[in-house]
């Protein structure tokens, strides 16, 4: 059986820690800000303190190690087992999403974040709260910054359904929100994008940028369910692309997860609208090689979305894609994000 010690052997900049977790492995000094994380207590669900100790995070998002290869995004190039007709995929899917939830509620604590940093020679977490429109957690996002201002930056989030949406995010823009993150899907907001719009439009006029998760895993239409393939497809990076037509052209908005498995289609979009950002977590060394050659390194975003996934992956992947590009790497480890969050 493949082990954990084998996946990496081979690994240029990955290594494992003394308690067996993926940890990047390069002795020079780098500045390094990861622009995609997360904390317990910044999801829509009951969460736990983050001062709790001892909870171990496990990672139920990543592949197991046998189907794992770091050279595609999402890390495999395996049949998920979600494609499959009938009600089986989803309930894979769910329980799974259901998981990860799980884990990020108990692991996503200042103690596994500090190590975390520590062993990946990150000196800041931008910190992505998720919203519903039921459930503001940005207090929480501002709360973690307030008690760790030198190691963390938040973001709000606030549903564009919110009825105080406009209020809230000038309100959180004062309390030191440096952006806005979302999670939302064409199925959530029933195909009618007006209310996004007043969004963006809002975060546009407070000079905030604005990161949405796009993209979705890869999933094969022909063989998945209906049901599961119109929910991941609800992401989908064409959908920001027609929004953004709609936006002045200052207008800074980053797709997260570099549209995973879509980043070529974000490149085409990148081209097109000059104020936008691609944030690299989940991507592989081959698509963030791709990313630089066509857009350039000026608008390219390290982040990880841990505690969803290990910090090091993403950022062994950039390591490698940039080892020959010094300034390229300066650029998406750091530069880029200080510029956004005028730091
Ligand atoms: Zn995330």
């Amino acid at each position: 059986m493949l082990t954990k010690q084998d996946l990496v052997q081979h690994e240029e900049y990955l290594k494992l820690n003394e308690l067996g977790e993926f940890v990047i492995d390069i002795d020079e000094d780098l500045e390094i800000i990861d622009f995609h994380t997360h904390m317990c207590n910044v999801l829509p669900i009951k969460h736990i303190d983050p001062n709790s100790k001892g909870n171990k995070l496990t990672f139920p998002t990543l592949p197991p190690i046998e189907k794992t290869d770091f050279s595609v995004p999402y890390w495999t190039k395996e049949e998920l087992n979600i494609n499959q007709k009938g009600i089986m995929p989803v309930f894979r899917y769910v329980k799974n999403a259901y998981a990860v939830l799980q884990d990020v509620k108990k692991g996503g604590t200042y103690d596994n974040c500090f190590k975390s940093q520590a062993d990946n020679k990150i000196v800041l977490n931008v910190v992505l709260p998720l919203s519903t429109k039921k459930c503001d957690c940005s207090p929480e996002a501002l709360r973690i910054a307030a008690d760790y201002p030198s190691r963390f930056v938040a973001f709000c989030s606030v549903h564009p359904d919110d009825p105080e949406m406009k209020k809230k995010i000038v309100k959180y823009k004062g309390l030191g929100a440096k952006g806005l993150k979302l999670k939302i899907s064409d199925i959530e907001l029933k195909n009618d994008f007006s209310s996004l719009v007043t969004l963006f439009r809002t975060c546009h006029e407070a000079e905030l940028p604005v990161i949405l998760h796009t993209g979705s895993i890869p999933v094969d239409q022909e063989r998945t369910s209906k049901l599961l393939w119109k929910f991941l497809r609800s992401t989908r990076v064409e959908l920001f692309g027609h929004l953004l037509k709609e936006m002045p052209k200052d207008f800074v908005f980053i797709f997260g997860h570099s549209g995973v498995c879509e980043y070529k289609l974000v490149a085409e979009y990148l081209k097109k609208f000059p104020s936008s950002y691609a944030e690299l977590s989940s991507q592989s060394q081959h698509s963030i090689r791709y990313l630089i050659d066509e857009v350039g390194y000026e608008r390219l975003l390290f982040g990880s979305d841990w505690p969803a996934l290990p910090q090091a992956i993403t950022l062994s992947r950039v390591l490698i894609a940039t080892s020959e590009n010094k300034d390229a790497r300066d650029h998406i480890l750091s530069k880029n994000a200080k510029k956004l969050l005028k730091q």
